[in-house]
């Protein structure tokens, strides 16, 4: 074996775990490493505890563009389509059909999701369907009980509603991805430099130097860590938005998200069942700032600095996000959501009961290490963020960066990439096999 690699991928969450599988199973390249830091897959955003386990369609996410939703859809089909659940044969630790609704509250909400309903959803979606009070008290009985009677309500209910372990499946990947020769997986090492030697790269890691023709980098925030140690992407920065979970006994049957406030890219505080335990009801994720770029690890606030490049556009974009009034009105009310006592009873009061309003102080609690960190992609050109995922790609490099929905985008996000390696690196993807195996 020749010790440069064709392709090396850096992070094995999700998004690297996909890309293993994928090239794995449908092109010829030949050695391919994925390298992990840590001592396990997909310990951080990826894994159960972090993330909300939706598999996003974008029927029931009302802040989506038409085009936004087709492309999310398009991924979450190639998902179901690799667990086998669509024909029955699938392992329900991975994922599992649930019920899933957005809500609007009141007549502004409920007149937006009419709108929605009425546009892009409707010829998208033709199997989400419209519920008022009535049949929706009939579905989710305890998102009526306890409202004011005169207070209007309409759900859209979704034919598409998954929960995905997206830990569990990051595992089916890389197992999966094994299966060739040549594919291999290296944990508890950490990838430190990246320079450019002649037509290669090389890794400089921990355990060692790794040269190869192709470097992958899905490695959540420090993805664009890398892009900025060698030069690219001057135009990006990103806000860490971390943020947690309360918790409740089972109280619904499946999903209800809310109706999005403002052109916002994180999604609004919505209640969700957990595939780890389907006695409880999950509410978040909260909104909060901080330095951290991997929940639990202190010592990346340091490397936040590094990302941060301090000139006049971050700090016009900083001063337009911030002082946004959707975006400064949800991070100043979430700000207090961790304070003790305080926190939980705004939580009820602000988040909570709006979707099960009989719930009580005493129902809730909260889990340590829940809910990752979510990057919020800065554009430093039109001083905006973006919604989504960024995906830059140099010369024989790949930078991954993956805010939410980036778990359910994961093969759509290898799809991309493959075709990009296999093309550059002059080898072969086999889309015909894709389509026939994953394909709708
Ligand atoms: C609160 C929250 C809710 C969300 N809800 C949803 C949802 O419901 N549905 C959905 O689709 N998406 C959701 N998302 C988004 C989703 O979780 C992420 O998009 C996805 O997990 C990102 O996967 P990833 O593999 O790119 O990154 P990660 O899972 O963060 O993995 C990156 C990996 O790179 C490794 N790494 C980093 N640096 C190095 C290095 N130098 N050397 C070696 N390895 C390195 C890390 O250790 C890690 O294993 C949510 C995110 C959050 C935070």
């Amino acid at each position: 074996m020749s010790d440069i690699y064709d392709l090396i991928i850096v992070g094995a969450g999700i998004t690297g775990s996909a890309l293993f599988y994928i090239s794995s199973r449908y092109s010829d390249l030949k050695n391919v490493l994925l390298l992990e830091k840590y001592s396990d897959i997909s310990t951080l955003n990826s894994s159960s505890r972090s993330n909300s386990q939706t598999l996003h369609f974008g029927d029931v996410e009302t802040n989506y563009s038409y085009e936004k939703a087709k492309d999310v859809k398009q991924s979450a089909e190639y998902i179901l389509n690799y667990t086998g659940i669509k024909n029955g044969r699938y392992n329900k630790h991975i994922i599992q059909k649930c019920q899933k609704m957005v809500l609007g509250v009141g007549d502004m909400e409920s007149q937006q999701l009419e709108n929605t309903y009425a546009s892009k959803m409707h010829t998208l979606f033709p199997g989400l369907k419209k519920l008022r009070s009535k049949e929706l008290e009939r579905i989710e009985p305890n998102l009526v009980k306890g409202r004011q009677k005169d207070e209007a309500l309409l759900a859209l209910l979704s034919n598409n509603g998954y929960m995905v372990d997206f830990g569990a499946l990051s595992k089916s990947f890389a197992n999966n991805g094994k299966k060739k020769k040549d594919y291999k997986i290296k944990f508890n090492s950490k990838v430190k430099k990246i320079s450019r030697e002649n037509d290669n790269y090389v890794l400089e890691t921990n355990d060692g130097v790794y040269k190869a023709r192709f470097v992958v980098f899905a490695s959540g925030i420090y993805s664009l860590y890398f892009a900025k140690s060698m030069g690219y992407d001057k135009n990006i920065s990103i806000l860490p938005v971390g943020g947690g979970y309360y918790y409740s006994k089972k109280v619904l049957n499946g999903k209800v998200y809310r109706v999005q406030q403002g052109n916002i890219p994180f999604a609004a505080i919505h209640a969700d069942p957990d595939i780890k335990d389907p006695n409880v009801t999950r509410y978040g994720p909260t909104v909060i700032l901080g330095p951290l770029l991997e929940k639990g690890h202190l010592d990346t606030a340091f490397d936040n600095l590094k990302i941060f490049d301090l000139d006049i556009d971050t700090l016009i974009s900083l001063k337009n996000i911030l002082f946004n009034r959707d975006i400064y009105r949800i991070m100043s009310k979430n700000a207090i959501y961790p304070i003790p006592i305080v926190g939980k009873y705004n939580f009820l009061k602000n988040e909570a009961q709006k979707i099960v309003p009989k719930l009580k102080y005493s129902d809730l609690w909260t889990v340590k290490n829940t809910g990752g960190i979510r990057p919020q992609i800065i554009n430093e050109k039109t001083h905006s963020l973006i919604l989504g995922e960024a995906k830059l790609k140099e010369e024989h490099l790949i930078f991954n960066i993956t805010p939410s929905p980036g778990a359910s985008s994961c093969i759509g996000s290898a799809l991309e990439d493959i075709k990009y390696i296999t093309s550059q690196l002059d080898r072969n993807f086999n889309y015909a096999l894709f389509k026939k195996e994953l394909g709708s």
